[in-house]
């Protein structure tokens, strides 16, 4: 935070709080005319109001997202390689750069889903036809049906765990997610599922890594995309495209 953007940033977070019951952990301070700027810069700050606005329009009210989340906390801090991290009642950014719209969004259907005893993302397990069977996962990796690795993904195309079931959860998607490997499980289909359906088709601050995520099965087999690398697309394409995705794609 820059020193000029103090009062700025006191009444952000102010009025995040008055909004939607989501509290931000300042690391800056100006005590005693000693200004420390911390980790978090005024940008960022409208970036999480935005990616909030966006996900408390879904509910349809600012009341409802209080109501739905609880109250969250919202802390920069040192998690490693993730970019984002969630319970209930937290949120948990990565100090390593800055972060996305989407990982906010994400981040906060975690907290959404944990608040409500992660019922949420059982429920859209349900309601998609979806199952979690570790034993029936080993299964088919053991009769070789699975694209990944026997115990873990593989560093090549075609092998990082993308198919229903071919995960470390054993998490047996039922519906199209926009993607899925070795880590994928019905908690990230829900984290996933809320923000691809904010931003797909919209014009809004997600809606452009929406269509990213889609756009790379377009691609053939072994082409890298710029931000998901090499895989064979093509390939993936029946299991997470639909043709409704495809046609409005063009
Ligand atoms: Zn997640």
């Amino acid at each position: 935070m820059e020193k000029p953007d103090y009062q700025y940033a006191q009444e952000k977070l102010a009025q995040l709080k008055t909004d939607y019951q989501v509290e931000v952990v300042a690391d800056w301070s100006d005590d005693a005319s000693d200004w420390k700027p911390g980790t978090w810069t005024k940008a960022e700050l409208d970036k999480l109001h935005n990616s909030i606005a966006l996900l408390a329009n879904i509910m349809g009210e600012n009341e409802k997202f209080a109501r739905h989340l609880g109250g969250v906390t919202v802390k920069k801090s040192d998690i490693g390689t993730h970019g984002g991290e969630a319970l209930a009642h937290r949120v948990s950014l990565s100090t390593k750069g800055t972060f996305s719209p989407w990982t906010v969004v994400h981040e906060f259907a975690h907290s959404w889903d944990a608040n409500y005893a992660w019922k949420l993302s059982r429920a859209l397990e349900k309601y998609t036809g979806g199952f979690t069977n570790p034993w029936l996962s080993l299964a088919r990796r053991l009769a070789g049906l699975a694209d990944s690795g026997l115990y873990d993904q593989e560093d090549k195309p075609g092998r990082h765990g993308r198919k229903p079931g071919c995960n470390r959860a054993g998490y047996f998607y039922g519906d199209k997610p926009s993607g899925s490997n070795w880590v994928f499980n019905r908690v990230e289909d829900f984290a996933e599922s809320v923000a691809m359906y904010i931003g797909w088709g919209k014009n809004n601050d997600l809606s452009s890594w929406a269509e990213a995520r889609l756009k790379r099965y377009l691609l053939a087999n072994g082409a890298s995309d710029k931000n998901f690398g090499v895989d064979n697309w093509t390939d993936y394409a029946r299991t997470f495209l639909v043709s409704k995705n495809t046609q409005s794609l063009y």
